[in-house]
């Protein structure tokens, strides 16, 4: 596609769709796959702008007819994202953002290798248990079993961390926010768009924050990962990289 295609995968509670929803509020220019699904809408969601709910038998028949860029299952559910939302961005001259697991993600990477990637980790597990259940206390809908199976599931998913480009750790919302923000813009001004009315130290200021993100570069990710049982990837003073602290 013409514009740039923007990934961003988390484990589920991590805050995304909130860090989504901001961002599309602050930046123009960007549309978001509403992906299809077979899971039954939750709280608030209507069909069309969260998703497009459909049957298994659906999600099927568009399988075979070729529909989805990639597609997954997540939670006994599935979930694809449609080959329409890239022509229609393109078509448009609009970059696009697709809110995908870990294994959609591997698959876009696969046909778009210039797609621009986005981790984003809860600080540690006891955030995330919270703001899981806090969600599911807002929507009536989720049962402790959902909760545990999505707390168990967020460590596997947090392995894939490394095939991500950008990693957010989502602590104080407003800072997340910000950083999300600064990633897309100096995306977009690498690929030589202007940013209208913003002074040389702006940009600097943008591309400081976005730079702090990358992979490799984010301070307090160990801790993170330890937090959730991971091993860290820790840089030696020659650069070597080695792997500590597994389990
Ligand atoms: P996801 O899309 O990753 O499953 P949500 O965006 O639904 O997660 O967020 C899960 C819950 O956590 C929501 O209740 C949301 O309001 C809350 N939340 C998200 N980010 C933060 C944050 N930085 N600080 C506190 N609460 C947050
Ligand atoms: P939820 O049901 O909580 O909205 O989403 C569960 C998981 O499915 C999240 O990790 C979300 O990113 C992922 N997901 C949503 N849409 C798609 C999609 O089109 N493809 C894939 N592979 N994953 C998706």
């Amino acid at each position: 596609m013409a514009g740039i295609l923007f990934l961003i995968s988390a484990p589920s509670g991590s805050g995304k769709s909130t860090l989504v929803n901001q961002l599309r509020s602050l930046v123009d220019g960007l549309d978001f796959s509403i992906s299809y699904t077979t899971r039954a809408p939750r709280g608030s969601e209507q069909d069309g702008r969260e998703y497009h709910f459909i049957s298994r038998e659906q999600f099927v028949a568009m399988v075979e007819r070729g529909d989805f860029l990639e597609h997954a299952e997540v939670f006994g559910n599935f979930y694809g994202t449609p080959r329409t939302s890239l022509t229609e961005a393109a078509q448009h001259g609009r970059d696009l953002l697709l809110d995908i697991d870990v294994q959609g993600a591997e698959q876009v990477r696969q046909k778009v290798p210039d797609a621009v990637s986005v981790f984003v980790l809860p600080p540690n597990p006891e955030v995330l248990e919270m703001r899981l259940r806090n969600r599911s206390r807002a929507e009536g809908a989720v049962t402790e079993d959902v909760i545990k199976r999505r707390l168990a599931k967020a460590r596997t998913e947090i392995e894939n961390y490394r095939q991500y480009r950008y990693i957010l750790v989502n602590n104080i919302l407003d800072k997340a926010v910000e950083e999300l923000t600064a990633i897309v813009k100096c995306e977009r001004l690498k690929r030589g768009a202007v940013e209208n009315g913003s002074a040389k130290g702006d940009l600097q200021h943008l591309a400081d924050i976005a730079e702090r993100c990358r992979q490799g570069n984010v301070i307090g990710l160990e801790d993170v990962l330890r937090s959730f049982g991971l091993g860290a990837q820790m840089r030696l003073p020659n650069q070597q990289l080695f792997e500590h602290g597994g389990e």
